[in-house]
Order: structure tokens, then sequence, then C-alpha cells
């Protein structure tokens, strides 16, 4: 088969499996050419570990630190004809760099928030690794059913207080315009703490201690994005950043909870990058290829794998991690100071339908949007006819 991309809306319908091979070798290669993680982690469990902050997490426990991996993602197999999803094609690449490795590695791929899930995973690592000496919380789902209830929750992407109206990039259709999103329900706030905010992870902390597969010093992370003034209306103070609020309140009690091991509960602020689960937010895929513009101007652009080696080597196994009142790390400064913002807010106020191209890094984001799904890459043949059917 040969495959094109499909893009519909923010999202690419179906994905390349040799460009997806070559998007995580890149990565892999870049963590070889780093110093190892001193001190690092030797038994890492990733919880959705197949695309964006969770592959780039995985990648550096494994080949900055030589880490046996056990990873959770929700992904689509592929058939003779039909393409799988990119984080099917990036876990089985994964896999193949691993053993190329002589790395212990294993995948399950089903639903995160479901209690099956969680004991599939204990049981593979009571019977495959010793005890688990961190555990990455990088999920990003638009629904969740809670397995006590049975009731399915979806988050929604809507401000809070007030209606705003703002910008947005339209990816599929290469255009700026005006969007009005309403403001969110009690209701609506309540679901998208339900499956975005910090109760699952909890759940599954205290499933695996309960298990007895926690090391004692055990840390674990959940991955957030706070941004600035440009960003808060839609993602800070809008629903998505009230579960993430949530997350701060799992971490304090996570950290209470379990002192019998002394675990060490960490949120971690991130950058904002193009990932799947941010091209479908309003606002960000503007601001994004907003952002890129002025950082690479800076040389202080990073993608993925850059920002979770440095939260690794600066933070979770530094000496003496900086933390912000909140006790969070943070992996964001480059974005978030006030000399950058303050670029990118003047070019926020002049971007238009017009000179978008000129004033945004329009190429950087359309390449890093179609890198995510397999495309785009400049030694991968795509008029080469390739068999989609790739297992793990
Ligand atoms: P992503 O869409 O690339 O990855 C999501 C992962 O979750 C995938 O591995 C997917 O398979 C898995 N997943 C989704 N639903 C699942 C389910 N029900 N069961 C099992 N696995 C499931 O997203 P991302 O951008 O890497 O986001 C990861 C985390 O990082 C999120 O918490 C996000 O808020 C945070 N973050 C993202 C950005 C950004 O700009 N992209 C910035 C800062 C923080």
């Amino acid at each position: 088969m040969v495959i094109k991309p499909k893009i519909r809306g923010f999202i690419c319908t179906n994905s390349h499996p040799v460009g997806c091979a070559e998007n995580v070798r890149r990565q892999v290669e870049w963590i070889k050419q780093q110093p190892s993680i001193e001190n690092g982690p030797k038994n890492v469990l990733v919880i959705g570990c197949s695309t964006g902050y969770g592959l780039a997490s995985r990648i550096t426990a494994a080949f900055g630190s030589g880490a046996a991996t056990v990873g959770v993602c929700f992904e689509k197999e592929p058939t003779e004809k039909r393409t799988g999803t990119a984080g099917w094609y990036n876990t089985a690449a994964f896999h193949q760099q691993a053993d190329q490795a002589g790395l212990q590695y294993h995948s399950i791929n089903g639903d995160a928030f479901s209690d099956e899930i969680k004991q599939e995973t204990i049981d593979y690592i009571k019977a495959n690794m010793g005890k688990i000496d961190l555990v990455v919380y990088s999920l990003a789902s638009p629904k969740r059913k809670d397995p006590e209830t049975g009731e399915l929750h979806s988050s929604v992407l809507k401000p809070v207080g007030k209606q705003y109206t703002t910008k947005t990039y339209h990816t599929d259709r290469d255009e700026v315009h005006d969007v009005t999103l309403d403001p969110a329900t009690e209701e609506d706030i309540a679901n998208t703490i339900k499956v975005m905010g910090g109760e699952d992870w909890e759940r599954w902390i205290k499933q695996l201690h309960d298990a007895g597969v926690l090391a004692q010093d055990c840390q674990t992370t959940a991955y957030t994005y706070i941004g600035k003034k440009l960003t808060w209306p839609i993602y800070g103070h809008a629903t998505i950043g009230r579960a993430k609020e949530d997350l701060d309140r799992a971490s304090t009690q996570l950290d209470k909870n379990y002192q019998d091991i002394n675990l060490k509960a960490y949120v971690s602020s991130l950058k904002a990058l193009v990932t799947q689960a941010s091209s479908a937010i309003p606002v960000m895929p503007l601001y994004i290829s907003l952002i890129y513009k002025v950082m690479k101007q800076e040389g202080t652009h990073e993608g993925c794998i850059e920002q979770i080696y440095r939260l690794f080597t600066e933070g979770l196994y530094a000496a003496d991690p900086e933390l912000d009142s909140e006790g969070r790390l943070h992996m964001d400064g480059y974005e978030t100071n006030d000399a950058t913002q303050a670029k990118i807010e003047a070019l926020w106020d002049q971007v238009t339908q017009d000179n978008f191209h000129q004033l945004a890094d329009y190429e950087g984001y359309h390449q890093d949007f179609l890198n995510l799904f397999g495309f785009g890459f400049d030694n991968v043949d795509y008029e080469a006819d390739v068999n989609p059917k790739v297992n793990w």
C-alpha cells in the first residue's frame, strides 16, 4: 500500500509505519548522544507511552538510563487494508529498538482508566520486573469510564465564567480565523476534572502500592501545561486548567498517603508542543506556531525528547531540583519567561490570515504535525509500497 496523509480537521486519520519508526529512531539516537542519566530509573511504568510526552519519557528511561519499561497505551491495530494509529507503529518501533539494545520492555494496549488494565499491568510487573521506581502518568484522553460507577465522562475544552472570542488556526484549511467559545457549565467542569484530573493517577498508585510493586523511594510524575496570559482563557483558567489543578491536589495527597515507601509525587509543567492532544485544542496550533518562530530565533526551541531529558536530569534525578511554590517541577521556563512572552504577544496582536506564514513558523508547525503520524521525513520513501500490518 502507498500511504499518503489524510488530514481531517486537527487530526490525520492514517499514519505511516516506516515514518513512525523514523520518528522513534531519531528520538532514540538523540538520547543516546546525551550523557546517561546519573542515578536514573531502572524499572519504569509509563501510562500513555505511545506518543508525545509519554513516548519521549519511555525512550528517555530506556535509552538514557537502561531502564526496563512497561507501557500502557490505547492504540488501533493495523489490518492488511487499513493503517494502525501512529502510537501503534511507534510502540512497534520502540520494541525493535529496545530489542536491539537488549532492554526489557512490555506494552499493554487497552483502557488505562479500567481496573482490568491496571491489574494486567500489576500481574506483568510481579511476574517479570523488580519493583517499579518511576511511574509516569502521561494520558491525554477525551473520555473516561469511571470504574466504580460505570459512567462515561467526557472532557470539554471551554472557558470558565464567560464566553471567549479569540484567534485560532485551522490546520486542515491553513486558515487563521476567529472562534467563539461558550463558557463551561458546572457539569462540564466536573466531567473534565473526572477525565483529566488526578483521580485516575491516584487510583493507579493505590493499586500498584497495594499490590506491593512500588519500590522504596519511588517517584511518580503527571504532566501539566500552565502557560501564560495568551493561553489562560482556553487552557490554564479554563476547564482543562481546572482538571490540571486537581493534579496538584492529587500529588499532595499521594505524598501523604505513601510515606511508608517515601513516595515522591510531582506535577511537571512542560512546554507547549505539537502533539495529537494539543492539536485538538483551539488557540494552541496558532500559539505554538508563533512560539516556534520566537523560540527558534532565541535558540531555545525543544521537542518532547529534549524536554523530557531535561525533566529527568534537572528535575526527577537532580540532586536538588528547583520546585515552585506548589511543589511542581518546571521545564517550561524558556517559553513562559516575560521577555519571550512579550515577543509572542506582539506577534499575536498582528497575526492575520494574510501575514500568518511570515509571522509564524508555519513550516515548523506543519512539519511537526506531519511527523506525529510518520509523514514528512526526508529520508522516508513515501512512494514505496509498504505493508501496513506491523505486529508488536
Ligand atoms: P498524546 O495525545 O501525544 O499522548 C496521549 C497518550 O495517552 C497516548 O500514548 C495514548 O495512547 C494514551 N491514551 C489516551 N487515552 C488512553 C486510555 N484510555 N488508555 C490508555 N492510554 C490512553 O498527548 P501529549 O500531548 O503527549 O500529552 C500527555 C500529557 O502531557 C497530558 O497530560 C498533557 O496535558 C501533557 N502536556 C502536553 C503538552 C503539549 O503541548 N502537548 C504540554 C504540557 C503538558
